[in-house]
């Protein structure tokens, strides 16, 4: 089949309207958000519903030609930057299908936005706990993909844990329909896991049922600024205890995010009378009565004032109150992208270890790049730190052995370099590196079961070939 046949079937499939070519158009969909990965593609298809995937991918097959899925392109790892072939977007698959309040489940096609979502849960008496801060712009398909972990984990889990059922369409184009909203079913292996976290490389999501749970009408909000990483940890073990479970995020911050957000943003500037290395903003959240969490979080803290666990801390007195602290948390990425040379991490690490890796890899930091500045920030509750690196200086020479020994130093301390967000084509390299050898003999089987002609999103996960 020509390219010009491809194009015309695929038009025929999605009519001409959804099947992008000039150059203007595809332009912000073959570059990644961060700007660092630029791709190239025959076209981008647009397809509305499942039947239409299905034969996009019949299509590709019969054509030999690749098909890279699309969400909303907020992925940290440049997953959804394809290099040729079709970029399949599912932007227009973007409908809340149902929601079941009383069975805490809804069922969403992969396209719909993760804060459409949540507002849909709320609208029907129901919390969807998934939150990040791209959630104006993601899919769920995207989160669905690499498995999203975000401010919530603590909680209710990555992705993985709030996902019931899924339907996808294969390589080939066949569907699997495995749109259930079923607690438990151990009939043989449990296929959806297998596609929550592949990040397009093994098919094509294009349903989902979520797990739905009681909203949490109470909540209490606050930053406080600690002594350090391991003071940060105890005050968590505390309110954990306390409050019966009932931390729904712990966000470490340090200092130089503060700073870096604060230039950003003036209001940020007094945010604390007293600088400490490390601040945490937290949120305690359940049902119960009026003013009871917020009660309970001033008690505790004031304690903790007292034995020197917190140095200071401003405890939200109104939901706008609240969001303003929420929206320091989500200035961070973004102050982060304002520098010329920049190493970023997204790692994982036993909670017992963090506080020494942090002290090594600063030392490392102080050894191998003086003029960088850390900034680092992350779901401490989950053991995930951005430990990030920035540096006025374009030159970005240093990045790549820096964070060689930074990951080295993760593999010793039994962590994980990609915490949450994938491998995408940015962490190939690593992943062939990091994982034992068995490991990347089973994913390279399964891979090839699936999709053995490798035209799933090629280069992305596993290497090509
Ligand atoms: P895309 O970027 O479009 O795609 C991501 C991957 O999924 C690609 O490999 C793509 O091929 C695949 N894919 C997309 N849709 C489908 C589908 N329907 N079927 C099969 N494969 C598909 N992540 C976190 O985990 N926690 C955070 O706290 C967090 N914060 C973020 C904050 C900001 C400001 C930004 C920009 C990103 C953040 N992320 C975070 C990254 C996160 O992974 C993405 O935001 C989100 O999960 C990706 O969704 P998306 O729709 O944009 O997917
Ligand atoms: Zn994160």
């Amino acid at each position: 089949m020509t390219r010009s046949d491809l194009l015309g079937a695929l038009g025929a499939i999605v009519g001409s309207a959804a099947v992008v070519t000039d150059a203007h158009s595809l332009e912000p969909h073959l570059v990644d958000w961060r700007r660092e990965y630029h791709g190239s593609a025959l076209a981008m298809v647009c397809p509305a519903s499942t039947a239409e995937v299905s034969a996009v991918l019949a299509a590709c097959t019969q054509a030999g030609v690749c098909v890279t899925p699309q969400g909303g392109n907020t992925g940290l790892c440049a997953g959804a930057i394809p290099r040729d072939g079709v970029l399949l977007n599912l932007r227009r698959m973007n409908r809340i299908v149902q929601v079941d309040a009383e069975g805490h489940a809804m069922t969403v096609e992969a396209g719909a936005v993760l804060a459409d979502i949540q507002r849909a849960a709320r609208d029907h008496g129901r919390l969807f706990p998934l939150s990040l801060g791209a959630e104006g712009s993601c899919q769920i398909g995207g989160n669905i993909a690499t498995n999203a972990g975000g401010m919530n984990v603590l909680r209710y889990g990555n992705t993985r844990e709030l996902v019931l059922g899924l339907k996808v369409v294969l390589p080939d184009g066949e569907v699997w329909d495995g749109l259930r909203s079923l607690r438990k079913d151990n009939r043989g292996y449990d296929l959806k896991q297998l596609f929550i976290g592949s990040e397009g490389t093994l098919g094509v999501i294009t349903e989902a049922v979520l797990r739905l749970f009681p909203q949490t009408p109470q909540s209490a909000v606050a930053v406080v600024a600690v002594p350090s990483c391991a003071a940060a940890l105890e005050l968590l073990a505390r309110l954990q205890r306390r409050s019966g479970n009932g931390v729904s995020a712990y966000e470490l911050i340090d200092r130089a995010c503060v700073d870096a957000v604060a230039r950003h943003d003036a209001q940020y500037r007094s945010l604390l009378e007293q600088a400490t290395p490390w601040y945490v903003l937290l949120e305690l959240a359940g049902a119960g009565p009026d003013g009871a969490l917020q009660d309970l979080l001033e008690q505790q803290l004031g304690e903790a004032l007292e034995q020197e666990l917190v140095v200071d801390a401003v405890i939200a007195q109104s939901l706008s109150d609240a969001g303003r602290l929420w929206a320091m948390r989500h200035l961070i990425p973004e102050a982060v992208r304002g520098f010329a040379s920049v190493l970023r991490s997204d790692i994982a690490l036993p909670a017992a270890r963090v506080a020494d890796f942090v002290e090594q890899a600063q030392g490392a930091v102080g050894r191998m790049r003086p003029t960088g500045t850390v900034l680092c920030f992350g779901h401490l509750g989950d053991g995930n730190l951005h430990f990030n690196v920035v540096d006025a200086d374009e030159d970005r020479s240093w990045v790549h052995p820096l964070s060689q020994a930074l990951y080295d130093l993760v593999a010793e301390h039994g962590g994980s370099f990609s915490a949450e967000h994938g491998v995408g084509q940015a962490k190939v390299a690593e992943l062939a590196q990091y994982k034992s050898a068995v490991e990347m003999a089973l994913m390279r089987r399964l891979k090839a079961a699936l999709d053995p002609d490798n035209r799933m999103n090629p280069g992305k996960v596993l290497a090509a070939g």
